[in-house]
């Protein structure tokens, strides 16, 4: 059994460990553009910010620790072709050579690439890069072009384009290292993945640390001037402005990279991923497919585009364990997601309002602000929280939530997105035995404090928030 991975980020390791585990006769091999198989990219704004000061640390395991498993690696290796019909790879060598790889079953986790807004100066023959200041990020070759530009031209200022996580995360990673930063984003508000409302809370944090925000604006060009690079930026109100910076980050997303499966005939789908089933097979005979290039199986919405480093480990954990005959599935994402930016951790899970419209749900949604831990004991801090369950069936539907960075948000969207997983009601979650100490929590958790609150708020209009206030985790009625 001879199972190759395309791929050597989250779904293709996590594919091909789980066949070494599984079965330790199989033979696996990794095929790996770059020099840098499992590579935690997650922690890429942490090296740039000085937290994490070697490159190195950020390996999740180290080639001698994955050739330990009995995988071999084949590094600065690019597949190139997928012949179906003869199970073969065509792939090629560092050398420029190529060669064929007989395989029995393929693992496709050739992963996201990072979108390139058509704007001037960014797309074309005469498109600005890395040695003009002007980056995108997504491997560890962009994290290293970043730090050339940071070391070596010593920036003062910085314009990101795009107000996503990644975005945030290097807003913060660049104001660390002293620059000026204007974070340019087309939407209304930052982070767009949550309620402006949540959003807005987020927006004053980087304010609060010289983040120069500019929302509803929209990147028209960018080009080289005089002093630097010169960004052209129009307010949706109608207003223009010429930026002058020195380095100029792009984050706009990224999309599926599809190409190598589709060229072999697989079928895409959604924002052009490829398709596959619970099993995570393709369309193609012998070809599974993980990660950022899927569609994925979202537990309420159905299939969406769900590119998260949680998801690629898990779809590629199936993929390797049906690859070598396994029966398991994926089973589903609920798009759970957390980001830290400075003093401030905002995370959701499940579903917002409009997306629950969109698949004929009823949703309702209610604000509220609670302690995260007994307000008497030093340290607490405010919790904010948006609740939104299905009005027909009482069914928690998502969950939203803001707050200082030790006021442990990431486990308590954690417990929400346990409840939606489990299916629970809204008003069940109160049955959850949480734990309590009052250093770390309140007899009745902030989270259960909010979805008690959405039980009385019941009678408001659909979509109406209502604001009770919540102290202590003892919430008095709105
Ligand atoms: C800065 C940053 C921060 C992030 N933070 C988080 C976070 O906090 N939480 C979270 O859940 N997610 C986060 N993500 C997203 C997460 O990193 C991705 O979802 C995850 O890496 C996807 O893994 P993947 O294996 O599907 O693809 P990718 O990481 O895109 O890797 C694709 C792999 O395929 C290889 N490859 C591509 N084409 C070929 C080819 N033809 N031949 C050989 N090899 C090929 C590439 O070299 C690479 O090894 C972050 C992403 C970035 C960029």
């Amino acid at each position: 059994m001879h199972v190759i991975a395309i791929g050597g980020s989250d779904a293709g390791i996590s594919a091909a460990l789980r066949v070494r585990e599984l079965d330790p006769s199989a033979e696996v091999t990794v095929v790996v553009a770059d020099r840098y198989p499992n590579f935690s990219i997650c922690g890429i704004p942490y090296h740039v910010s000085g937290d994490v000061p070697d490159w190195r640390s950020l390996a999740h395991r180290t080639i001698a620790d994955l050739e330990s498993t009995g995988m071999g690696l084949r590094l600065a290796t690019v597949a190139r072709r997928i012949d179906v019909a003869d199970r073969t790879l065509l792939a090629a060598r560092p050398d420029g050579n190529e060669e064929v790889l007989a395989y029995d079953a393929l693992v496709v986790g050739t992963g996201a690439v990072p979108i390139r807004p058509p704007i001037d100066g960014l797309v074309g023959p005469e498109a600005l890069g890395p040695d003009d200041g002007v980056h995108l990020l997504h491997s560890m070759d962009d994290a290293f072009a970043v730090m050339r530009t940071l070391v070596e031209k010593r920036p003062s200022s910085a314009v990101i384009v795009g107000a996503g996580y990644v975005g945030l995360e290097m807003a913060e990673a660049l104001v660390a290292r002293g620059l000026a930063v204007i974070q340019l984003e087309q939407l209304p508000e930052v982070l767009p993945t949550v309620d402006p409302v949540i959003g807005a809370l987020v927006h004053e944090e980087l304010a609060r640390h010289g983040v120069d925000v500019r929302t509803s604006t929209v990147v028209d060009a960018v080009g080289r001037g005089s002093e630097g690079l010169e960004v052209q930026a129009r307010s949706t109100g109608g207003s223009r402005e010429c930026l002058r910076t020195d380095m100029v980050l792009i984050a706009a997303g990224v999309r599926p990279d599809a190409a190598l499966a589709a060229q072999a005939g697989a079928e895409l789908g959604v924002r052009g991923a490829i398709v596959v089933d619970r099993a995570m097979r393709t369309s193609l005979p012998g070809v599974f497919a993980a990660g950022d290039c899927v569609v994925t199986r979202h537990r309420l919405l159905g299939d969406t585009y769900l590119p998260l480093g949680t998801t690629a480990h898990k779809q590629g954990r199936v993929a390797g364990e049906n690859a070598v005959g396994g029966s398991r599935s994926f089973a589903g994402s609920l798009g759970t997601q957390v980001v830290k930016v400075f003093d401030l951790v905002a995370a959701r899970t499940g579903l917002r309002d409009a997306e629950a419209e969109t698949v004929g749900l009823d949703p309702r949604t209610v604000e509220l602000e609670g302690d995260d831990h007994k307000a008497y004991y030093p340290g607490s801090h405010r919790v904010r929280m948006r609740v939104t369950g299905d009005v027909g069936s009482g069914r928690l539907l998502g969950v939203q939530l803001v707050g200082h960075r030790h006021a442990e948000v990431a486990k308590r969207i954690d417990t929400a997105a346990t409840a939606i997983f489990a299916g629970l009601r809204v008003d069940e979650v109160s049955d959850l035995d949480l734990s309590y100490t009052p250093p770390l929590g309140s007899p009745w958790d902030v989270l259960q404090a909010g979805t008690q609150a959405w039980g009385r708020g019941s009678a408001a209009t659909s979509g109406d928030a209502v604001r009770p206030s919540v102290d202590g985790g003892r919430a008095t009625a709105p």
